[in-house]
């Protein structure tokens, strides 16, 4: 029997930076019916142990550590006797949610784990969160992409975990990977994987492109003052959150020597020599 993909929608909360959001993740069960790995586990762990029924649980494979990914991983480990797998460097993230629980074990670039006669490739896809992890089903072409790509809306990148610059090189690394389906965190199947990505690429530019303009054209600035020209098309209830992607743009901008901080905590675009 060749492993097949089910899916399940848990619904919760998820917390960044002391705010609480309402939201739906997806658990993607991979296997057959003796054996299954379980990425992520979100929310409602008698839902997913309902979905996994007796079936061998060779590991819960998370993909990162934002609470609404990990909320009921030791608790599912122990119930399932199965494994946390986590990134090593992803502690950080999860040590604030589950301090008194350490992961079973460790996820890197270039791991394959097999199930039900398959394989599920380790894809490190850093920049929504520090050390994200994306998997790739080799037989379906189908990448469970966590919060890496989402269905429906925009990945926030927060700083300083979250990095805009590594975010845009995992996105393009993507693009040579042999890929028919996106799996997301959140949403639905995607397909057109590469045009999808290509276009996620192109949001963001378009978006550094006004981060610079309005740099030239408000700047030196905060970020509080920056946020109404750079996200003017959009609602101001969410430039709170856009604030967290603006500095996003604003460190990698930085990093390659194209915008400044100035002691009073304004940006500016870098003179040009
Ligand atoms: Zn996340």
């Amino acid at each position: 029997m060749t492993a097949r993909v089910e899916h399940l929608v848990t619904s919760g909360t998820f917390s960044l930076d002391g705010q609480t959001f309402d939201v739906d993740n997806n658990v993607w069960i991979i296997g057959d019916d003796e054996e299954v790995i379980v990425v992520d586990a979100p929310h409602d762990a008698d839902a997913i142990a309902e979905a996994v029924g007796d079936r061998t649980v060779v590991a819960i494979a998370c993909t990162h550590a934002h609470d609404d990914h990990v909320r009921y991983a030791p608790e599912l480990g122990e119930r399932l006797s199965a494994q946390v797998l986590l990134h090593p460097e992803d502690r950080v993230l999860w040590d604030l949610t589950h301090a008194r629980h350490e992961p079973d074990g460790t996820l890197r670039e270039g791991q394959v784990l097999e199930v039900a006669g398959t394989r599920l490739h380790v894809l490190h896809t850093p920049g929504h969160a520090s050390n994200h992890l994306c998997y790739l089903l080799e037989e379906e072409r189908t990448l469970f992409t966590g919060d890496h790509v989402m269905q429906g809306s925009t990945v926030v990148i927060n700083p300083p975990d979250g990095d805009m610059a590594v975010y845009l090189l995992s996105l393009n690394e993507l693009l040579n990977e042999p890929l028919d389906w996106l799996a997301p965190g959140h949403g639905f199947l995607v397909a057109q994987p590469h045009a999808v990505l290509r276009a996620l690429i192109a949001h963001r530019g378009k978006r550094e492109a006004k981060v610079l303009a309005a740099l030239h054209s408000h700047g030196p600035g905060p970020l509080e003052g920056l946020v109404k020209a750079v996200y003017a098309d959009v609602p101001p209830v969410l430039h709170g959150v856009a604030q967290r992607s603006l500095w996003a743009h604003l460190l990698k901008l930085q990093g390659e020597g194209r915008a400044v901080l100035d002691a009073d905590d304004r940006w500016a675009a870098a003179s040009v020599a």
